[in-house]
């Protein structure tokens, strides 16, 4: 295990907790910012400064991309494991991202006749950038905690906060300068975020941090004084990385659902809500705002939940059961919202049916999402901390690429509501059954966590030495 930083703590945690959420923060601010306006940009007219796509041309090369930049950390996370070292990773995929950003935001003058191949370069960047930059910021959470801590799911919830601030922000401020003044200067605005993320880290990781993530995973030594890399598995640290393998499968059920936000969900806002609020329409991409809000709204009370609950606290597979449970709840009002249009699609029904879908997908999320991220953090043997990361983040890639598959049932014109009415139905019947059958099994999956967590927690598990 890496030295621990000897730089103090801040509200119960190491300071090096808020470096990273800081930091992580401008990253987000500057991904989903730049999410938030690439569709708009695309379908812009050119007179607008945009490229004049169709919307469905816009939407599968969203959908495309939107996995793509998941695929990219498990490549990301092998060589930090094996080469770079989390650290040099987040720098280098730090400035990437930059680099992609700023070839989004050159002006069309500079360029004329290569707008598009820039454009294409420009996400190629922040493709390889986030491959190198998210597993490795997330598994430095967890690296600031010794095995056994019970603070690294509180921290993970923390850190999760840092991402939602930042995509709370990120449509609000780039939202606006794009579309507001110009898309170029939106995306010069997400690049100077990511600029700062990366600046954050130069100037002060050395500092809240110390040698953490310096040494790529693999080399370092274990308690034997050999390298990580050497050493072949332990029967515990298979099941181990079977627990993080099972639990990232799961995980597509849940992000299958909670990504129709920017799409089925996001057509169901335009098309038939009554977004009317005093007299005031309300856009319908304001909504997609609600979701970041509320995750850092709630993020501290179900961390203090996990405080208060003790030795009572569920373990991460039972908190991985409750979000699914949560995910089908939030269709439920869905369904509801169907219902009560009853195959009329000129019927608009109240935004409060989004809106209690998107704070229920946020309980799930938050059962779900950072739980993960220290669950992966945990249990990873550590010569493939990161590349399990990127295993986990290989899992979201796959549920936006099906979300935009199921979300495109919704076909068109008055079948709409009735497709609508199949496709939500479904997803609250997946939530659930997927649900039960976690909650079912999560004794199974405490077991092969080797006392990681629930009530067998130990020091050293016996088995640990069984080489395999
Ligand atoms: N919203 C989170 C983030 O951007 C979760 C992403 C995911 O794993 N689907 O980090």
């Amino acid at each position: 295990m890496n030295s621990m930083p000897s730089s103090g703590t801040l509200l119960g945690h190491p300071k090096g907790l808020f470096l990273l959420f800081g930091t992580e923060m401008w990253e987000r601010f500057s991904y989903y910012g730049m999410r938030a306006i690439l569709v708009l940009y695309l379908i812009s007219t050119v007179e607008n400064g945009g490229f004049g796509w169709t919307t469905s041309e816009a939407l599968g090369l969203y959908g495309t991309f939107t996995m793509a930049v998941y695929l990219t950390p498990v490549l990301g996370g092998w060589l930090a494991d094996n080469v770079l070292g989390q650290r040099k990773s987040i720098i280098i995929g730090g400035l990437t991202m930059a680099l992609g950003h700023f070839a989004l935001g050159t002006p069309h003058q500079f360029i004329a006749g290569q707008e598009e191949n820039l454009f294409y370069i420009g996400l190629v960047l922040l493709c390889i950038g986030n491959g190198l930059f998210k597993p490795n910021i997330s598994t430095l959470v967890g690296d600031l905690y010794e095995e056994g801590d019970v603070r690294r799911d509180r921290a993970f919830t923390i850190f999760y906060m840092g991402i939602n601030i930042g995509a709370f922000i990120a449509p609000l401020v780039i939202g606006y300068v794009g579309e507001k003044i110009n898309w170029q200067l939106g995306f010069i605005f997400a690049g100077v975020g990511m600029i700062l993320s990366v600046i954050m880290q130069l100037t002060m990781a050395q500092r809240y941090l110390g040698d953490l993530g310096r040494e790529p995973s693999a080399m370092r030594t274990t308690s034997d004084g050999s390298a990580a890399k050497s050493q072949p598995l332990t029967a515990v640290e298979r099941d181990r990385a079977k627990v993080i393998l099972i639990m990232s499968v799961i995980s597509i059920v849940f992000w299958t659902g909670y990504e129709q936000a920017g799409g089925l969900l996001n057509i169901y806002a335009k098309d038939f809500t009554d977004r009317n609020v005093m007299g005031f329409e309300m856009p319908a991409s304001w909504l997609q705002s609600v979701s970041a809000f509320f995750v850092v709204m709630f993020a501290p009370i179900f961390a203090a939940m996990w405080t208060k609950l003790g030795s009572k606290e569920p373990s991460s597979p039972k908190k991985f059961a409750f979000g699914l449970i949560f995910l089908g709840v939030a269709f439920l009002f869905m369904v509801g919202a169907t219902l009560v249009q009853g195959g009329d699609s000129s019927v608009k029904v109240s935004v409060m049916w989004l809106i209690f879908t998107y704070l229920f997908l946020v309980f799930g999320e938050l059962c779900l999402s950072p739980i993960g991220l220290s669950l992966v953090s945990k249990l990873a043997p550590v010569k493939f901390l990161s590349l399990l990361m990127g295993a986990w983040f290989l899992c979201t890639a796959a549920a936006n690429k099906i979300a935009g598959v199921i979300g495109g049932y919704i076909g068109e014109g008055s079948e709409q509501i009735n497709n609508a009415f199949a496709i939500f139905s479904g997803l609250a019947i997946s939530g659930f059954a997927a649900g039960i059958i976690v909650f079912l099994f999560s004794g199974k999956l405490v077991d092969w966590m080797h006392g990681a967590e629930g009530k067998e927690r130990v020091e050293h598990d016996p088995r640990d030495h069984d080489v395999v």
